[in-house]
């Protein structure tokens, strides 16, 4: 039947786009629903220096458009907006985005994961006045400030230096006494004269009332508790995958994250399969994202080929 397409792809990040654009090429005529905002999370950073073929780097934005431009090249279709519900063990998937319905034979699902807030008083009524999730995004509001940085992983280390270039200083919180970042991150954060750690330090409540004013802080080895004086929080203690859509059809492990049967991208149901930092709880790069996303497109064209 005309309206049922071949493949859906739900996400735009490099998972969703190299999903695109394999398919694209395959001449299946993906549909992509990019989601509201597009291009995935490489549009909160800037410099993107270890995703090969860019010997100077790339603008996480600049790599993202590029790689919408040569998915549409090839003939992938985009839509810029949220998929809502999703219909996906039948033999035909259905999609919604609000009341529109889009019908497809294989769905691929590659809509990433998102930040984990720490969940304590103040963290969101402050969010986007002291407290954030992203410091590409903020960084620049915090010139000559005292903030902090809560995580121990390659996030955290990487926010933490990222905001030495606007901050007067930056103290890493971290819960236990040492980092589960990479050696090569945490050496460069800890050489940073900006930077200081507070270890076995957690934070219990964001103080301010229209603004950050400061941090309350307990040692979880003496418990005792003082305010930590920062104007700002950037929080960076992990991701959630962003599985809610699908997770009452689609296997998830106990972390929310997509069961793929592995090397494959395929899911516990036929024609479904997902790919990107939605499937990977240990990597969670563009590359291997795209390289998720390649295997996606080609599961869901062998998929697609057998069913003719
Ligand atoms: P994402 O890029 O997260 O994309 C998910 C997509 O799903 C988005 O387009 C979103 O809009 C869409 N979506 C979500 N819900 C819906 C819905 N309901 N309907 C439709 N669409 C939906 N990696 C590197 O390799 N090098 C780096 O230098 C690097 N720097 C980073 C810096 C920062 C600040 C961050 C946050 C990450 C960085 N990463 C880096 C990691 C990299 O960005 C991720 O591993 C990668 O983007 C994961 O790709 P993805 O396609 O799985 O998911």
């Amino acid at each position: 039947m005309s309206d049922i397409r071949n493949v859906i792809i739900i996400g735009s990040g490099p998972a969703g786009y190299t999903a695109a654009l394999y398919t694209a090429r395959a001449d299946l005529k993906p549909l992509v629903i990019e989601g509201a905002e597009s291009g995935g999370a490489l549009m909160t950073t800037t410099d993107v220096e270890n995703f090969p073929g860019f010997a100077d780097g790339i603008m996480g934005p600049d790599l993202m458009d590029t790689m919408r431009k040569q998915a549409e090249r090839f003939g992938a279709e985009l839509l810029t907006d949220d998929v809502t519900k999703v219909e996906l063990t039948g033999k035909v998937k259905t999609v919604w985005v609000g009341d529109t319905a889009y019908k497809a034979h294989a769905v691929i699902l590659a809509t990433g994961s998102a930040w984990r807030p720490i969940g304590i008083p103040g963290e969101q009524e402050l969010l986007g006045h002291g407290v954030s999730s992203c410091a590409t995004c903020d960084g620049f509001f915090f010139k000559g400030q005292h903030i902090a940085v809560v995580g121990g992983g390659d996030s955290a280390m990487e926010e933490a230096t990222f905001l030495t270039k606007f901050a007067e200083s930056v103290t890493i919180v971290h819960r236990r006494d040492s980092f589960r970042a990479s050696k090569i991150m945490a050496d460069r954060a800890l050489s940073n004269p900006k930077i200081k750690v507070e270890w076995n330090t957690v934070v219990d409540k964001v103080v301010g009332d229209q603004k950050v004013t400061g941090l309350e802080v307990r040692d979880v080895t003496t418990g005792k508790t003082r305010t930590l004086d920062a104007t700002g929080m950037f929080v960076a203690i992990g991701h959630d995958p962003r599985s809610a859509l699908f997770a009452d059809q689609v296997d998830t492990d106990d972390e929310g994250y997509v069961k793929v049967d592995s090397p494959s991208t395929r899911t516990n149901l036929a024609g479904v399969f997902a790919a990107g930092d939605l499937v990977d709880n240990t990597y969670r790069q563009a590359i291997t994202a795209s390289g998720t996303g390649c295997a996606a497109a080609l599961d869901a064209e062998r998929y697609v080929a057998a069913l003719e």
